[in-house]
């Protein structure tokens, strides 16, 4: 069997990893940008839940050189800068944006494309010896501790790299005039999450709610990244025949800016890991079909949970008998179904 996964995010090169690790399958991964990041990266934090799933298969370094490693045996092939445009999920058929068709008879199609949350320079700079998150809090007087007022002027830093350079996180109220820079404008049916070079004093203005001292910092430099998160409803179903989403595009979930006294760390690549980590699972075990049903069975109360849980704890959702507790128990600890 031939499984292809298009998009080379973090969901689909852990998988390709974890499937070359525990089935004899033959892979490929396509992935529309260039799949190496650059030397000039973004960071993100990845949750203890994903860490102990990367542990597994790269102890912290990047995943894209670990599927180039030739140690194991079976090799996964890595194809860049080709974009899908059309999946058939029945007859196992994938066409690329110049008209290559990608066949299979018992392929297994798992997306990562819809929601595309990333462009690909946003891949992984792993936080691991860093852990926690630095909070810039300021405390305002005129707002009560539990407002969603409040939260939503949060703001956290966090180191990037050992030469200083900190990623600033908060939470902006959006306006159309900033959403307009997140539209590509060589495609306008494509978004993208980054916006490069904001001029300082549009960066300043867009986090004017904020305090002082932020935006004095953000003065500091002649342009800004501005990067845009965005979440999506539960879907109801993640699986089409041979195909299914894995990753943000069946479960994204905003990032948690919590409450003081600690910052957590978002669950995407977290979540990315435990698809990826349970999908090789049950295809190592099961026939396709069951695989996919089970894979789906087993990670979308999970994967549902967070995705609601950002939205509490950002304030926009209130959910009956919240236990917080039980939510670091029962995200957190997580460490695998299966065997490496
Ligand atoms: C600003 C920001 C900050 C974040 N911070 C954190 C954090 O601190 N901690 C955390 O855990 N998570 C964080 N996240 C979320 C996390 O980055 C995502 O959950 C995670 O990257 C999802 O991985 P993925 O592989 O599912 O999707 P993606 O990383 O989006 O990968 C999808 C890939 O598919 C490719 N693709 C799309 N369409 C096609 C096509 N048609 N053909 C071929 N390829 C295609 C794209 O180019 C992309 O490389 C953050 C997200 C954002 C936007």
């Amino acid at each position: 069997m031939k499984i292809l996964i298009v998009g080379g995010g973090i969901a689909g090169l852990a998988t390709a990893a974890f499937l070359r690790r525990r089935t004899s399958y033959q892979v490929e991964l396509v992935e529309r940008g260039p799949l190496l990041s650059d030397a000039d990266d973004y960071g993100i934090a990845v949750a203890s839940n994903g860490v102990a799933l990367m542990r597994l298969l790269c102890d912290g370094e990047d995943l894209y050189q670990e599927l180039q490693a030739k140690e194991l045996e079976q090799v996964v092939k890595l194809h860049h800068s080709i974009r899908m445009v059309k999946i058939d999920v029945k007859d196992g058929t994938a066409i690329d944006d110049v008209g290559r068709r990608w066949t299979e008879a018992h392929c297994a199609y798992m997306t990562t494309a819809p929601a595309s949350f990333l462009n690909s320079r946003q891949s992984l700079r792993f936080l691991l010896e860093k852990g926690c998150l630095v909070n810039w809090f300021y405390d305002e007087p005129n707002v009560a501790k539990d407002d969603a007022r409040r939260l939503q002027r949060k703001v956290v830093a966090y180191p990037l790299d050992d030469k200083g350079n900190h990623q600033i996180f908060g939470y902006l109220p959006t306006t159309d005039e900033l959403l307009s820079r997140f539209e590509s404008s060589e495609n306008t049916q494509r978004r993208v999450s980054i916006a490069n070079n904001v001029p300082a004093h549009e960066a300043v203005a867009a986090f004017e709610p904020f305090h002082k001292d932020l935006r004095d910092l953000l003065s500091c430099h002649p342009t800004t990244d501005l990067c845009l998160v965005r979440d999506s409803d539960p879907l109801p179903s993640w699986r089409a025949a041979k195909a299914i989403l894995i990753g943000d595009a069946a479960h994204a979930a905003a990032p948690r800016l919590k409450l003081a006294p600690v910052t957590d760390a978002g669950q995407g690549s977290a979540q990315a890991f435990e698809d990826a980590e349970t999908l090789s699972h049950f295809i190592s075990h099961l026939g396709l079909e069951e695989a996919l049903d089970r894979f789906e069975q087993a990670r979308k109360p999970r994967a549902h949970y967070v995705q609601s849980t950002g939205r509490v704890l950002n304030g926009c959702l209130s959910i009956d008998g919240w236990n917080e507790h039980h939510y670091y128990t029962t995200i957190y600890t997580w460490r695998g179904c299966g065997k490496t």
